[in-house]
């Protein structure tokens, strides 16, 4: 399982593991057993940038009573996507403004655009909800573009957002692939 959690990128590119807030859990979001996750090492994600790669630690916890695992997420990345956050929505947005500038290849950009639009409609409705109430374009480049920017302002509601079924998740993780079929339930891992 991966939870999202909002912490700074600075924090994370210049400090020391042993310098990072990790946080800590009390409770097992698995098996809602109220118990201590133990720190169970790491992971690296390989995170590409313009003209660098950048090898970030992301720490695992263990559940001593179910024996699950999970990965603590940072909200610049999305659950599944190699690229942050960023680079997603500025590569999107370029490419419906037509002015592709983005160091990502042609195919995954195509990929990127499908699954944003599949998914604009819950996306929509997730805003909504949060009270976005600014009337939208019925022209399907005109909303991405507004929504990209929406997206841009968004950050987790809380310090760690469970990824389940119990709340909306949408804005931190928008190119999930459920979103399209069962709106509110982001991912699985
Ligand atoms: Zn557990």
């Amino acid at each position: 399982m991966q939870v999202i959690w909002a912490i700074n990128q600075s924090v994370l590119r210049n400090h020391s593991r042993e310098e990072i807030p990790y946080p800590t859990f009390d409770h097992c979001p698995q098996c809602n057993h109220f118990v201590s996750m133990v720190r169970h090492g790491y992971y690296q994600r390989h995170i590409p940038e313009k003209d660098k790669v950048w090898e970030l630690d992301i720490c695992r916890y263990l559940c001593p009573h179910c024996g699950r695992t999970l990965s603590l997420l940072p909200w610049f990345l999305l659950p599944f996507f190699q690229y942050p956050r960023n680079t997603i929505l500025t590569a999107l947005r370029e490419h419906f403004l037509d002015g592709v500038k983005t160091f990502i290849s042609r195919q995954l950009l195509n990929f990127y655009e499908k699954r944003f639009k599949r998914n604009l409609s819950a996306i929509i409705l997730s805003f909504r909800d949060k009270g976005f109430y600014e009337p939208l374009s019925g022209d399907i480049r005109e909303k991405a573009i507004r929504l990209l920017g929406w997206l841009e302002y968004t950050s987790p509601s809380e310090s760690i957002e469970m990824i389940d079924q119990r709340s909306d998740h949408t804005p931190v993780n928008f190119m999930a692939l459920s979103l399209y079929s069962k709106r509110g339930l982001s991912c699985k891992s």
